[in-house]
């Protein structure tokens, strides 16, 4: 009877490392970080469309107020300056001087937008790979555990089989405490005496039970009601 029950507690271990293992391999935890890095990309993907949108009509204004520029450049170019008076000239060129001044602030505006425009288009590219990335991850993650439950399916209905079949081998009364045991978290429920102590939580047993046991080579711990053996299995 003894030997079935710690056969049937060695399934229930088993299963127990499967359930882990399945969780593991489908860790909540990770799904988490992976959705949070999509939302980040996608929030940051809008973020630069925003922007790109604000750069280009900056582009436009720049292009106008440079086209203006140039074509008062021309009209300078075109005024007879032979006839021009003294004070005519000098306002003339103060003028010519504060446009050129304006045109080359014009282009340094322009350079910069541009270089902007150069930053939005590999921040977007990175972005856009991240996003993909992440997205295979969660993929990858997915099938994974789909696999895993799929290959542990049998695995565990082939333990629960077998669990049934001790079952029938197994005195009614302790199959009864030792489930009501697990329930209650208390398990392993069957532990080897160890040192006169009970393997499950470490109390000295008195020397009645250390008696009971030794002859009956199964007894009870008197602290945990934890189901106590000796012989090495
Ligand atoms: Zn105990």
């Amino acid at each position: 009877m003894l030997n079935e029950l710690l056969e049937y507690q060695k399934l229930d271990i088993e299963l127990i490392k499967l359930k882990k293992e399945e969780k593991n391999s489908n860790s909540t935890e990770s799904v988490e970080k992976i959705n949070a890095t999509i939302k980040d990309c996608q929030n940051k993907i809008l973020d630069l469309e925003e922007k790109s949108k604000d750069l280009l009509t900056s582009f436009e204004k720049l292009m106008e107020v440079q086209k203006k520029g140039l074509n008062l450049v021309d009209r300078y170019k075109n005024l007879d300056v032979e006839n021009m008076s003294e004070d005519e000239l000098k306002d003339y060129e103060s003028k010519i001087s504060q446009t050129a001044k304006q045109l080359t602030e014009l282009e340094n505006r322009l350079l910069s937008n541009n270089q902007q425009i150069k930053q939005v288009v590999m921040d977007y590219r990175n972005y856009r790979k991240q996003l993909l990335d992440a997205k295979d991850m969660k993929e990858d993650l997915k099938k994974n555990s789909e696999d895993k439950k799929e290959q542990q399916n049998p695995e565990i209905e082939n333990i629960n089989q077998k669990k049934l079949e001790l079952e029938k081998l197994i005195e009614k009364n302790k199959l009864e405490k030792y489930k009501l045991m697990k329930k209650d978290g208390i398990f392993p429920v069957l532990v080897p005496l160890v040192d006169k102590r009970c393997g499950g939580c470490r109390v000295e047993l008195s020397s009645v039970a250390l008696d009971k046991l030794k002859n009956d080579g199964i007894g009870e711990c008197e602290q945990c009601g934890r189901i106590i053996y000796t012989d090495k299995k």
